[in-house]
């Protein structure tokens, strides 16, 4: 048979996830490349127990070399241009060539969107914007803490909320809690809206019945860093004393630049296969923009490039082979959202269901929180 290469590039959730599949399924004939800019992969979920201080940053990073072992080719370097007719990609200089290639390149942070927003605040959506705010929460003993949602979309949609939750968590259990006003500002109408009204109600209450006070719909538009100060478009000021904040999102400007990305300024994908404009081209997680029935874009979130990578490595499989059937991406998803107090909430449904999606959240308790504690742990087990 004919030896086929996939390059896969971007070596986050979808990209392992890929990568660690077709090393199973498509035999030793064939190459798999997985591209990278940084050799260390950071488990994201875990970054607000780094940022207070419940993990270590090693507890929550792996090599990617280490995918040698599966006979996963790892490339360490920026990918400069993509070249969607030729299946090539430029990378520190050097053109690869691939017959299949799945983008999975997830979505550019942009820290200082808002000038001086990256001096003033720690991007926790980051490794090390996470382990600057456990630093400086060491030395923080009162006064006004804000999480803030720089604008849509962002990645995981209940990342902010638990951030809130876990800080004002912290700050009990370090006896500060009665010298911090904890907020919350964010650019959404509430949190986790695209789950459903029902839902979104449950999080918001849950986040305002721990002292939190939630503003939603303040769209950030400068701040003062002299006077420690967020403004926002509808003329609302906030004192900041301590500022954890979701950065802007982009799409890579090399993937724009490719002629990949659609309507929605994301890479056009079919819905259910994954596949872009261009045939044996893929592009599955964050990097993607799939319009839902609501008039909503599906959520950024591991799990759903998790459950693409499944889908997009065994058509490739199937296709590589000659046998088998060939599966579609059903947009099911789940996740935890950690409260505090070892206690975590769940949701799971269908994000494809119409005309609305159709997720439900379950009774939150220590074993929600549990078993986040355990997917974190298998995920390293899992893919490494
Ligand atoms: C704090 C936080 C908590 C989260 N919690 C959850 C959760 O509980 N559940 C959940 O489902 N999701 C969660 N997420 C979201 C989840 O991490 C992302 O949705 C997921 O990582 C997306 O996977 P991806 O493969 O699309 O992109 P990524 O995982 O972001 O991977 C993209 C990769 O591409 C590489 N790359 C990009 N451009 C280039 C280039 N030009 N050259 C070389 N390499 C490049 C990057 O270095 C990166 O490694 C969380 C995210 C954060 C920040």
């Amino acid at each position: 048979m004919h030896q086929k290469t996939v390059l896969i590039l971007g070596g986050g959730v979808g990209g392992l996830i890929t990568a660690n599949v077709l090393s199973k399924s498509i035999g030793k004939n064939h190459r798999i490349i997985l591209i990278d800019r940084d050799k260390q992969y950071a488990f994201a979920p875990s970054f607000p127990w780094l940022a207070t201080g419940v993990r270590k940053p090693e507890k929550i990073c792996k090599d990617l070399n280490a995918l040698k072992k599966k006979r996963i080719e790892f490339v360490e370097g920026e990918i400069t241009e993509i070249n969607a007719e030729k299946k090539t990609v430029e990378v520190n200089g050097k053109v690869i060539s691939g017959d299949i290639m799945v983008l999975a390149m997830g979505a550019d942070l942009v820290p200082d969107s808002v000038n001086g927003l990256e001096g003033m605040g720690h991007n926790f959506y980051s490794l090390e914007g996470s382990k600057n705010l456990r630093d400086s929460l060491k030395n923080f003993h009162g006064g006004d803490l804000v999480v803030l949602i720089t604008s849509l979309p962002y990645k995981c949609p209940a990342a902010p909320y638990e951030m809130a939750m876990l800080l004002e968590y912290y700050c009990r259990k370090r006896k500060i809690r009665d010298k911090v006003n904890i907020s919350m500002y964010a650019a959404e109408p509430g949190p986790m809206g695209v789950a459903g009204k029902e839902l979104s109600g449950a999080v918001r209450q849950i986040v305002e019945s721990k002292g939190i006070q939630y503003f939603p719909e303040h769209q950030l538009e400068k701040i003062n860093a002299v006077e420690k100060s967020l403004h926002f478009t509808n003329g609302h000021e906030a004192h900041v004393d301590l500022l954890a904040y979701v950065p802007t999102h982009k799409v890579p400007d090399v993937v724009k630049s490719a002629g990949l990305t659609g309507e929605s300024g994301w890479v056009q994908v079919d819905r259910n296969t994954l596949e872009t404009k261009f045939s044996n081209i893929f592009a599955i997680g964050d990097i993607t923009g799939i319009s839902l029935a609501l008039g909503k874009p599906l959520p950024k979130a591991g799990v759903f490039a998790h459950y693409q990578a499944e889908v997009v490595a065994h058509n490739i499989t199937v296709d590589i082979l000659g046998k088998g059937k060939s599966k579609s991406f059903t947009g099911d998803g789940e996740c935890f959202i950690e409260l505090g107090d070892g206690k975590a909430g769940f949701a799971r449904g269908n994000f494809y269901k119409e005309p609305l999606p159709d997720v439900k959240m379950y009774k939150p308790g220590r074993h929600w929180h549990a078993g986040k504690v355990l997917f974190e742990k298998d995920w390293f087990r899992r893919w490494f």
